[in-house]
């Protein structure tokens, strides 16, 4: 099963079944130990900092750059999908999914945080314009 693992020297989470025995960070020989995945969120935002929609956007939109997809040029519907990212976020904590239920088990929502691992949904895969579930993302023409 998987796990929360934080470097001890560096603050590095690290979620699997097994910690790296190098912290890939600062470089310091078995240095994690498990920690609780409420801690892990709060290490990874120790200031409790959220990410506004417009950092957000901004992020997604450098991670698409290097990619085949590109955020959906349709500026409203990006809009309304981040309302409910962050809705999602505001109730459950992390920016799950807004067209999609989450399931309770930590593991398989984990999946559901936005961006997930949308080049496999068949709404990607089987048509031209293929695009996320929700359509954030969009196959770059
Ligand atoms: S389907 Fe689209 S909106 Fe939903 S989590 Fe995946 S990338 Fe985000
Ligand atoms: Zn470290």
């Amino acid at each position: 099963m998987k796990k929360y693992w934080r470097c001890f020297v560096c603050n590095d989470i690290h979620y699997g079944v097994k910690p790296p025995e190098q912290c890939p960070t600062c470089m310091v020989l078995n240095a994690y130990v498990e920690i609780s995945p409420d801690e892990a969120k709060k290490v990874t935002n120790p200031s409790g900092e959220k990410f506004d929609r417009e950092k957000f956007l901004r992020a997604i939109e450098e991670f698409a750059k290097k990619n085949e997809f590109q955020v959906n040029p349709d500026q409203e519907k990006v809009q309304m999908l981040l309302e409910g990212l962050f809705n999602n976020e505001q109730n459950h904590g992390l920016k799950y999914c807004p067209c999609r239920l989450i399931t309770k088990d930590p593991d398989e929502d984990l999946k559901l945080v936005c961006p997930c691992h949308f080049l496999v949904h068949e709404t990607y895969q089987n048509k031209e314009d293929g695009e996320c579930w929700c359509g954030l993302f969009v196959k770059r023409r």
